[in-house]
Order: structure tokens, then C-alpha cells, then sequence
């Protein structure tokens, strides 16, 4: 009996393990399957120059929250954000130099309590990176050109990419689409 217990406690275990070190190959694939849409119609083409500012400029310029999030890779807590409910049609640009990342076609309703979008507005304006903090292994976002953290991409989105990439409100401003 007590023999079985064991054996399986160290199959959980060893099962745990090989889930959490195995690569995240499947959303990196997706990621790279990702078409550049038209980007004339956007701001911020040359991804080429870093937007480049000390922390004190930074701290000067995002409010706590915004500062915690994309200068410290901090989360919102989930369902406390201002957009994981927001349905406005617009342009969700970083909040911490405006390049516009993400469109309201391609939001959807993922139910985890932040804004989810099934990819942005161009490949390029996303830095992807692998995160394995907190024992998970997972992609982290960020703006292409300021380094600022936005949230992770999972592979669980919806057609056409398969992909979700799970956003911190606080790492985002809305802009409405004009009439
Ligand atoms: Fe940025």
C-alpha cells in the first residue's frame, strides 16, 4: 500500500516536471506563423529605434501602477483592469510610448480577466522572450520599442492564429476609432 503511494506521488511528480520544462514550442510556432499586416495605416513602422529612457523618466512619466507593470513586469490582478470587459471599436496603443499594438477586430472575450487578442496589429511591434519564473515556462510580451512589458502569449487563442495574447490593461491606453 504504502509502497503504491510513493510510486505514484513520484510519477506525479516526474509528470509535473517534464509538463513544466517542456518547451513552449507550440505557441512559439504559432507565433512565427504570424502575418505582417498592411502597416501604412499605423503608427510606429520602424521598429529599428529603441525608444530608450532611464527608470527616473519612466517613473516621472507612467503612473505607479503603469510604472509596476511595464518597467517591472508586474500583473494585474485579473477582472480589475480597465479593458479585460471593454468593447469599444479602436486601437489599443502601449501606454508607455504609443505604438499602436493590438486592434479592437481582434479582441476576444478569453475569460481569464485581462484583455486578450488573438495577435497584433504587426508581428514585429511585439518582442517575444521565454519566461520561467513562478515554475511555469511561458512566452513574455513586450513593446518591440520602448522594451516595456506587456503580459504573455499562450497558444490557446482562437482561429485564425491559435494564439492569446494575454495583456495587462495598465500596459495599454484605448484609442477610439474616429467617426
Ligand atoms: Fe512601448
Amino acid at each position: 500500500m504504502k509502497i503504491s503511494i510513493v510510486f505514484l506521488v513520484i510519477i506525479s511528480i516526474t509528470s509535473l516536471l517534464i509538463y513544466f520544462n517542456s518547451p513552449d514550442s507550440t505557441t512559439m510556432a504559432k507565433v512565427s506563423n504570424l502575418i505582417n499586416s498592411d502597416t501604412t495605416k499605423h503608427k510606429g513602422e520602424s521598429m529599428n529605434e529603441k525608444l530608450v529612457k532611464t527608470d527616473e523618466e519612466w517613473k516621472k512619466e507612467l503612473s505607479q501602477e503603469q510604472y509596476r507593470i511595464l518597467r517591472e513586469k508586474g500583473t494585474e490582478r485579473a477582472f480589475t483592469g480597465k479593458y479585460w470587459d471593454h468593447h469599444e471599436i479602436g486601437i489599443y496603443i502601449c501606454a508607455a510610448c504609443g505604438t499602436e499594438l493590438f486592434e479592437s477586430d481582434t479582441k476576444f472575450d478569453s475569460g481569464c480577466g485581462w484583455p486578450s487578442y488573438f495577435e497584433p496589429i504587426e508581428k514585429k511591434r511585439i518582442v517575444y522572450k521565454e519566461d520561467k519564473n513562478f515554475g511555469m515556462k511561458r512566452t513574455e510580451v513586450m513593446c518591440a520599442k520602448c522594451d516595456g512589458h506587456l503580459g504573455h502569449v499562450f497558444d490557446d487563442g482562437p482561429p485564425p492564429t491559435g494564439l492569446r495574447f494575454c495583456i495587462n490593461s495598465g500596459s495599454l491606453k484605448f484609442v477610439p476609432k474616429e467617426k
